[in-house]
């Protein structure tokens, strides 16, 4: 099986098996917003795996239901665990203002992470964490269904593109998978931490403007 086949059953069957099933109870067909609504909510009440026993509240992901393009990440850190929104620390307002700097706001896009509450002391989640969390980024994917995908850094890159891929080599490059342009970059915690990868996650950030310019996603 090559990696875009896994990829396909990782949309595909996600989207012909698991999300009629989620929505089911509501007995209608449900806009984006309100499919987005009542995933957070299931995400907030999610056990299916053990960090939900260390969290202080699951962070279910924000921003436009509509959205052309997504950001996510790897997994909540404390400001988030405490507030319940995604890249609220010192890599959000990083994050924002790169989106700032290539005019778009939060309220353009969606953000979310690979693991929807925070492990522990920051470690990073396991292969079984992301695997029992991985059907609420598939739903949110379906929902939003946006052109343009941004997995920031090694675990969304792994999850999203493709598990054997190294971020330090595959940033900045475009990935096409059924429909989707996934784009990976840096973690913006990652470039807080060194002004090397801050220089190139921004120049990233200005290439990824230039393509969403050309397919006509960004003014
Ligand atoms: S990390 Fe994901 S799968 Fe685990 S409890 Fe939280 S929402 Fe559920």
């Amino acid at each position: 099986m090559t990696a875009e086949d896994e990829q396909d059953g990782l949309y595909a069957g996600f989207a012909r098996r698991e999300l009629p099933d989620l929505f089911a109870e509501e007995g209608r067909a449900l806009k984006a917003d309100e499919a987005l609504a009542l995933l957070a909510e299931k995400i907030r009440v999610c056990r299916n795996c053990g960090l939900a026993l260390s969290r202080r509240q699951a962070v279910p992901g924000e921003g436009n239901a509509q959205a052309a393009i997504m950001f996510v990440g790897e997994a909540p850190g404390a400001m988030e665990d405490k507030t319940g929104r995604p890249f609220v620390g010192p890599s959000g307002k990083f994050l924002d203002s790169m989106l700032a700097d290539i005019g778009l706001a939060r309220a353009d896009v969606f953000i979310a992470n690979v693991n929807r509450c925070r492990p522990p002391e920051n470690r990073n989640p396991s292969a079984q964490e992301v695997e029992a969390c991985s059907p609420w980024l598939r739903a949110q994917i379906q929902v939003i269904q946006p052109k343009v995908v941004c997995p920031l850094g090694r675990f969304a890159l792994e999850m999203l593109v493709d598990p054997h891929l190294q971020i330090s080599k595959v940033h900045g490059q475009s990935f096409e998978r059924h429909g989707i342009l996934f784009v990976p970059l840096y973690h913006p915690a990652a470039a807080l931490h060194r002004q090397d990868l801050r220089q190139t996650l921004i120049n990233d950030m200005h290439a990824l403007r230039d393509l969403l310019h050309s397919r006509g996603l960004l003014d």
